[in-house]
């Protein structure tokens, strides 16, 4: 299986970044040993001082298809969840202003936290998904899929114009604002509306 992200796909979240709003989406992948479900505690790494979650909506894609069309994109995913693209700021800030690739940042082991997954009807694929994180019980962030720059069906076919896209690969579909770090000991939790998916510790 295949886990693609999608950068800067929520304005207020680029603009925090201070990074320039893009003109396409911006693709990245990480490997699957960067998978961590089920709950399980994630150990924070030795390699970053500053671990930042990313809490972002997760869609799985049900069947394989290349240069699928924006019409037909929404058929490819039949489950969402919500996810944490763990990112070691201070690591991709480093590769960001050298020009380099950010996967030592961004594709480490179990930086792709997923929760449980839930089928999604064509009337919900509709509508705007409200979803936020909470750090020990303290909401940190809000994301409302109305505001994303790029909807899940021109990410998809902006992703199979250059990967074939196969069943049981995962898109991480980019992170509103409210990005900030995390220490061992915290707690995240993540709904979906009023759904809890994601619930997991650092130690
Ligand atoms: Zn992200």
């Amino acid at each position: 299986m295949k886990i693609f992200c999608v950068g800067r796909n929520y304005a207020e979240h680029a603009k925090e970044l201070q990074n320039e709003i893009p003109s396409s989406p911006v693709i990245f992948m990480k490997p699957h040993t960067a998978l961590l479900s089920d709950g399980k505690d994630f150990y924070y790494p030795n390699f970053t001082n500053d671990l930042h979650y990313e809490c972002e909506i997760v869609l799985r894609i049900c069947k394989n298809g290349k240069a699928i069309s924006e019409k037909f994109a929404s058929t490819y995913y039949d489950a969402i969840t919500l996810g944490i693209d763990f990112t070691a700021r201070d690591l991709q800030q480093h590769q960001k202003e050298k020009g380099l690739p950010w996967e030592i940042a961004k594709a480490f082991d179990h930086s792709a936290v997923i929760g449980n997954w839930k089928t999604i009807s064509n009337e919900e694929k509709a509508k705007p998904l409200l979803f936020k994180l909470d750090k020990n019980g303290e909401t940190v962030q809000n994301g409302n899929t109305a505001d994303l720059m790029y909807s899940f069906e021109k990410i998809i076919a902006y992703i199979s114009s250059f990967f074939t896209l196969n069943m049981g690969d995962i898109i991480f579909t980019g992170t509103p604002q409210g990005v900030g770090p995390v220490k061992i000991g915290d707690q995240l939790s993540a709904t979906l509306f009023d759904e809890e998916l994601l619930n997991f510790s650092i130690k």
